[in-house]
């Protein structure tokens, strides 16, 4: 399947033409927090192997787009649905969800009380029935490939930023997920911890991980993204590919958007 081109309607021939079959399908989607309108009519594909980066101003609901991925949110109205299966809502197939679709966040979430290589480890025993001694030889491979397994007897808060960010992608990764969604994972970080934790993401991005990255990165866009998705107010307002999006965004609202972060 992953060689397959699914031809979608696209708004415009600037957007690039993504390989691999739907994975993550959201269609018409609405979310309301009390008054507020928080996503509005979100219709979004992402293949199997894409890298989508959205971006946005704050409060335009990237956050809640990428919860409700992973079901951290309920939805009002639509549809998500994910390798063609709608979201569960609990017990055993709401976990297998949360494996198969890991989530970073910005403020790294480990538990505070275990070990570096504990927090890579428990979720596999806990959640997907791992063996001991199997889970914490892969929690090591994934320590060792994002760069801190010289840190694995540590309690998170003797790393620095960058160090525990690099552990929850490992830990993520430790449940084999399909997808990863990352939401603004380096804006708690010193401005020099930020590209250790990029370049782990960009390996991933050329491994061929399906990825949703919410960040105002440019960077990492333009080195790992094949398509960049702009929000605005709860919309989708304008998807195109990274150098189209940064030199050339069609909507007024993205160039003034772009005019204050560039
Ligand atoms: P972004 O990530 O783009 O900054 P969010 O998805 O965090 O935006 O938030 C979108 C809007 O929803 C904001 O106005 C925010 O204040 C509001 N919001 C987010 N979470 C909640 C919540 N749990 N309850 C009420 N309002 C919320
Ligand atoms: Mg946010």
């Amino acid at each position: 399947m992953a060689d397959s081109i699914t031809a979608e309607p696209s708004p415009t021939d600037a957007t690039p033409r993504p390989t691999g079959d739907p994975l993550i399908v959201l269609d018409h989607v609405d979310k309301h927090f009390g008054a507020l309108h928080v996503l509005r009519d979100v219709d979004l594909t992402i293949h199997r192997g894409e890298v989508v980066v959205v971006i946005g101003p704050s409060g335009s609901g990237k956050s809640t787009l990428c919860r409700t991925i992973n079901r951290l949110e309920t939805i009002d109205s639509g549809t998500i649905t994910i390798d063609g299966k709608p979201l569960p809502s609990e017990g055993r197939e709401l976990a297998r969800l949360r494996a198969d679709v890991g989530m970073v966040f910005q403020s790294f979430n480990l538990f505070a009380h275990k070990t570096v290589l504990e927090n890579v480890t428990l979720g596999q025993v806990k959640a997907k029935g791992v063996r001991p001694a199997e889970a914490r030889a892969t929690a090591m491979d994934l320590l060792e490939r994002v760069g801190v397994a010289d840190q694995a007897a540590k309690r998170p808060a003797q790393l620095s930023g960058g160090q525990q960010q690099r552990v929850a992608i490992a830990r993520a990764l430790a449940m084999k997920p399909k997808a990863m969604l990352f939401d603004e994972p380096t804006s708690a970080l010193d401005p020099e911890m930020i590209n250790e934790v990029l370049d782990v993401m960009v390996g991933l991005a050329h491994d061929g991980m399906t990825m949703v990255v919410v960040t105002h990165e440019m960077g990492f866009a333009r080195r790992a993204a094949q398509r960049v998705v702009f929000m605005d107010a709860g919309q989708v307002v304008e998807e195109a590919d990274p150098e189209t999006f940064f030199t050339a965004p069609r909507s007024e609202r993205a160039r003034d958007f772009l005019s204050k972060i560039l």
